[in-house]
């Protein structure tokens, strides 16, 4: 990446910067990983700049979108609408709608209740879809984040075996496909693989319950370092294993009887980004010393109301040579906000650090932005630059508009432009 930071002088701070020379690596890295045909999905909940989008579309990614403004911003990178799966829990009627008018055809179902809703819009609009339920079987035992077991998503498999016929699916809302999403973030190609081997085992029991299997989603779980030193993990040696589990579980699978397809969001991009923001102030209270920054879980964790925080060993550094030489003392790294939740990180071991300096947080390409407390306190949303080696390729924020409203169908036809 160019000099980081001669681009946040040039820029400002606070800022996103994303290599797409990163992307790149860490989709041909997975891409190796998986098995041969399979289809992966970007997950844009992980980071939704139209750019990395875009990058990910070109190298044949299709797209897992759970919202609208997801939704729009898969479309607006250029991914073909029969590449886009719509997954998430409580889909509106709106939302089903603007999908369909925008030709998505694929669905995520969560639900029998759902699967009604689904039948009942697309039948409005005579056409149909494909339904891909979405299943809970069970985890191996690695996991951090865990979604699987019992949870508010999916439908249970001993529900779904018990009961097939709740689930059969309509001429408009067929269902020919599983979803399965057990876990997040596992590591370990080991732990990873027996988490498969349950979803690929519950996709075979489905299809012996009469169910056509035209799709199989195994989901994820790809881990890379958030906010931590380190490369994304290497699951290279998860290809032949996948091949031989789909051998013996869903043999017609090379044949794309069912096709098979992953998801991965953090693991594409996380490696890519680097959150640069500028020292305001150094002070002394007490025993601690805390390091001011011009941006905090506005910008980056804000996931840290449910205890994430930056590690003590977080892939920060500061961009000043003259303070590389310093011995390192322990220090909080803070917000600006008014909130004692403001903490990056505490106890964090970093050379003597001054008013004026600029720290890079590394690693911060996945659930940075988007996944923080942007709105709180109204500060301006950090620049994103978007890299490619040595050229910068874009330089934007968001910006937050506040827009009259007359009434609720008002609101879908504001974020989507639908006039439905
Ligand atoms: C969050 C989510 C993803 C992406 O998860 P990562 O850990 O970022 O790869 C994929 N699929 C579903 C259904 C999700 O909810």
């Amino acid at each position: 990446m160019s000099d980081p930071a001669a681009l946040a002088r040039r820029y400002g701070t606070p800022a996103y910067l994303y290599d797409l020379a990163q992307v790149r690596a860490a989709h041909a890295q997975l891409s190796a990983a998986l098995p041969r045909p399979s289809t992966l999905h970007y997950s844009l909940k992980a980071n939704p700049h139209p750019e990395l989008v875009r990058q990910l579309a070109e190298l044949g990614c299709h797209a897992e979108v759970s919202s609208t403004g997801e939704l729009d911003t898969a479309v607006l990178a250029g991914v073909p609408a029969p590449d886009i799966l719509h997954t998430g829990p409580g889909k509106t009627p709106a939302e089903l709608r603007h999908a369909l008018s925008l030709g998505v055809r694929r669905f995520s179902v969560e639900s029998a209740a759902q699967l009604r809703l689904l039948d009942e819009i697309a039948g409005q609009s005579q056409v149909r879809v494909s339904c891909l339920l979405r299943v809970n079987a069970g985890r191996g035992a690695g996991g951090k984040l865990r979604m699987g077991g019992v949870s508010q998503f999916g439908i249970e498999l001993d529900q779904l075996l018990a009961e097939p016929d709740a689930f059969r699916g309509t001429d408009f809302a067929v269902v020919n496909g599983l979803h399965l999403f057990p876990v997040s973030g596992v590591d370990d190609p080991a732990a990873l693989l027996e988490t498969f081997a349950i979803s690929a085992r519950a996709a075979r029991q489905v299809a012996e319950a009469g169910f056509e299997l035209a799709e199989v989603d195994l989901g994820g779980g790809f881990a890379t370092p958030y906010l931590r030193p380190g490369d994304p993990v290497d699951y290279r040696v998860l290809r032949g294993e996948l091949e031989s589990l789909l051998d013996a579980e869903l043999p017609g699978w090379r044949e794309q009887r069912p096709r098979i397809s992953f998801e991965s969001g953090r693991y594409l991009v996380g490696s890519c980004g680097t959150y640069v923001c500028a020292v305001t102030d150094v002070k002394a209270n007490g025993e601690r010393t805390f390091v001011v920054l011009d941006g905090g879980i506005n910008h980056l964790g804000g996931l840290s109301g449910i205890g994430r925080m930056l590690p003590t060993r977080a892939a920060a550094e500061i961009l000043t040579s003259r303070a590389e030489s310093s011995p390192k003392v322990p220090v909080d790294l803070v917000g600006p906000l008014c909130t004692p939740a403001d903490v990056l990180a505490r106890n964090l071991e970093l050379p003597e650090v001054r008013a004026g300096d600029l720290i890079a947080i590394r690693n911060a390409g996945a659930y940075g932005l988007s996944a923080s407390l942007l709105g709180f306190l109204s500060h301006p949303a950090p620049v994103e630059l978007v890299l490619d080696g040595g050229t910068v390729r874009s330089a934007s924020a968001i910006a937050t508009v506040r827009t009259e409203v007359h009434a609720a169908q008002d609101r879908a036809g504001a974020m989507s432009g639908d006039p439905n």
